[in-house]
């Protein structure tokens, strides 16, 4: 069989193409064309393993050493929801497969996992209606904001600002000024909460909204949540709920119960995929059902003769925020996790997360106090401030002294509010064994600030760079290069 493009193509005229989908002739425009074959690198197949896996091993990940990296959670991703996420029929589907031809069979498996996944996120925060699309956790919070602006406009409400406590993380102002909202920062009370007081003092007719994170940056629970949500709503706003940190409360309470009106997950670390590096994420919008019709076009829906499909027509939505799908691969991985651990395995992960938070809090207390005093949720935000005053060794020598006890240091200073912060989020995934040797390294740690700071100031010592400097790091990219062993590839 041969495939002829019939339309005209400037350029592409009679450009045939073989059965096997491989151009067997095209005519490109010789001025594009090269003279000289590129001069690419020629290597044996052996040479290329070696160097990839060389560079893998350069790798910490959360499959090779425990990763408390606070409001990262870097849990454990389970080998079965990668192994399925891997089953040729899903991982190679081509996201221009038709929806219903060839018999449908093509893709409505697919179209199934999605329009389910909504449901089992509905269920999961008790939300109207989902979108699967946002790319990341920031994303979602970019189209939760202009649901909440396409909301305001349909009402002819003239909204300006968006209110966000002082802890909360860096992607929740970016968010809503992207969206083309005024931020203004609500402060914290003296038990690390956002203070409802003053927050009643700074609403007016102008506010668009509240984004909240529960439990917050500092791992606290914000018990004042129906008190903040109708005061929000008593000027019209929408209040959002950055669901960020859902692994310490899956199975327990519900954003939606609460009364919040959006809310995002992050489908990496709360369910199955750690929050890695930049890689892909999904984070899924959930709204209230009178906030559905404003949700990012498509949608998948379950058609009367039992198919789904992708339906477009939707007058008030907010549009396309992502190509295709979003990221099908991520949302499998969760779909899987979901499944596999049901509600009472979800309970368990959301109880065990924040056991494990609350006895690292608790075995270093005496040495890293914790910044807000009481019974955290998934992480505990401890300080460095003590040691600081003390020995003058700061959350960075503290986190640097870490590596070199074979450890990746906690997230340091943030959130924003806390001197010398060091938040440690063990995630559920953690043994007791893993978290008493972690305990063991920052007790060794804080003894020897008072022995040899001065080790602690040059650490760490183990690596082949020592301490970096990380601005001319990110600018002069040779300068901490070190040869691979023996790999002839750059
Ligand atoms: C990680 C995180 C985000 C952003 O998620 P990304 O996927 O990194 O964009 C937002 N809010 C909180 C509280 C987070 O921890």
């Amino acid at each position: 069989m041969q495939l002829i493009f019939e339309k005209s193509v400037p350029g592409r005229q009679g450009v045939t193409i073989s059965k096997s989908d491989v151009p067997t002739s095209i005519h490109l425009n010789p001025a594009l064309l090269r003279e000289t074959p590129p001069d690419l690198p020629e290597l044996s197949e052996l040479d290329v393993v070696r160097h990839f896996t060389a560079l893998s091993r350069r790798n910490y990940g959360v499959d090779t050493n425990f990763y408390p990296l606070g409001s990262c959670t870097m849990k454990y991703n389970p080998k079965v929801a990668e192994r399925i996420a891997g089953y040729p029929g899903l991982a190679h589907l081509h996201p221009l497969l038709p929806q219903l031809r060839l018999g449908g069979s093509l893709t409505q498996g697919a179209l199934q996992i999605l329009f389910e996944m909504d449901h089992l996120l509905c269920e999961i925060t008790g939300m109207g209606a989902f979108t699967l699309q946002p790319m990341a956790g920031a994303h979602g919070e970019l189209t939760g904001i202009m649901i909440m602006a396409a909301y305001h406009r349909e009402r002819g409400n003239k909204k300006k600002t968006v209110l966000i406590p002082d802890s909360a993380h860096g992607t929740n102002p970016a968010s809503a000024g992207i969206a083309g909202y005024a931020v203004k920062s609500v402060p914290s009370d003296e038990n690390g909460r956002m203070d409802l007081d003053k927050l009643r003092e700074m609403l007016d007719d102008e506010v668009a909204g509240l984004m909240l994170t529960s439990p917050n940056t500092l791992g606290m629970f914000n018990p004042q949540i129906q008190e903040i949500c109708d005061a929000i709503h008593s000027v019209d706003g929408l209040v959002y709920y950055d669901g960020a940190n859902m692994n310490a409360i899956l199975g327990k309470a519900r954003p939606g119960d609460m009364g919040f009106d959006i809310v995002h997950l992050n489908l990496h670390k709360t369910f199955a995929t750690p929050h890695g590096g930049g890689g892909p994420g999904a984070g899924p919008v959930g709204v209230v059902d009178h906030l559905a019709e404003f949700l990012p076009v498509s949608v998948v829906v379950k058609r009367e003769d039992g198919t789904y499909a992708l339906e477009y027509d939707r007058p008030k939505s907010i549009g396309y925020i992502a190509p295709f799908y979003g990221n099908f691969g991520i949302v499998l991985r969760a779909y899987v996790y979901i499944l596999m651990l049901g509600a009472k395995g979800m309970r368990r992960a959301a109880e065990n997360a924040v056991l494990n938070a609350n006895y690292v809090r608790h075995k270093l207390r005496d040495l890293f106090p914790q910044a807000y005093e009481g019974t955290c949720m998934h992480e505990c935000v401890l300080t460095a401030e003590t040691l600081n005053q003390k020995h003058g060794v700061r959350a960075l020598d503290v986190a640097k002294g870490l590596i070199d006890l074979g450890f990746h240091p906690p997230t340091i200073y943030f959130p924003l509010i806390v001197h010398e912060a060091m938040m440690i989020e063990p995630t559920e995934t953690e043994s007791k064994e893993t978290l008493d040797a972690f305990i063991e390294a920052m007790r060794t740690i804080a003894e020897q600030a008072g022995t040899d700071p001065d080790a602690l100031h040059n650490a760490p010592l183990s690596t082949p760079v020592g301490r970096l400097d990380e601005t001319r790091a990110a600018r002069n990219l040779d300068i901490a290069y070190t040869p691979l062993c023996g790999c002839p590839l750059p």
